[in-house]
């Protein structure tokens, strides 16, 4: 969703948009499926050229585990607290921008990239190395299969891994 910073009334604006067309990529690599597509809601203000926008999101998406790529389902929000300011100001603000605490983004063509913003502020708040359990064993080195307790399934049923198939096909 695109906003036009002149479409923002003097007295602020409330909004709330969907972002379904988020593909799980588009978020994180580490993000399987969008179960629940990222949504906003949001309330923008205008000083000068200036725009802030401070709201919460939600969304809910299942994450790959990082040691065996198992599904992690994650309720992920948050609260938003945006500022953005036209491209090609940096420079001459530089020192102002340094001393500001406000988290600050850019916007072009006189318009705000709320989807954009969105994806990115997930992006920093998913987990880098999510697990489907605190203990998750991960895969077992041999067939690659997720390790359910303790040790690996080949070397718990001391099968020679290239007899593992055969014994598949008796059973
Ligand atoms: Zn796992
Ligand atoms: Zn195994």
């Amino acid at each position: 969703m695109k906003v036009a910073v002149n479409d923002i009334p003097s007295e602020g604006k409330e909004l709330s948009f969907s972002d379904t067309a988020a593909e799980p990529r588009d978020l994180g690599p580490q993000v399987e499926a969008v179960v629940a597509a990222p949504c906003a809601q949001l309330r923008l203000e205008r000083v000068g050229e200036l725009i802030t926008a401070k709201g919460t999101y939600a969304a809910e998406l299942v994450l790959a585990c990082s040691r065996c790529l198992g599904p992690v389902p994650l309720r992920l929000e948050g609260e938003l607290d945006w500022a953005f300011r036209p491209l090609g100001q940096e420079d001459r603000e530089e020192v102002e921008l340094a001393e500001d605490e406000l988290e600050l983004s850019f916007y072009e063509d006189g318009q705000v990239d709320l989807t954009q913003a969105l994806r990115d502020e997930m992006g920093l708040a998913l987990p880098m190395a999510p697990l489907c359990r605190d203990d998750c064993s991960g895969l077992c080195p041999v067939c690659g299969k997720p390790v359910k307790q303790g040790e690996p399934c080949c070397r718990r049923n001391k099968i020679d891994p290239r007899w593992a198939k055969l014994a598949q096909l008796k059973k």
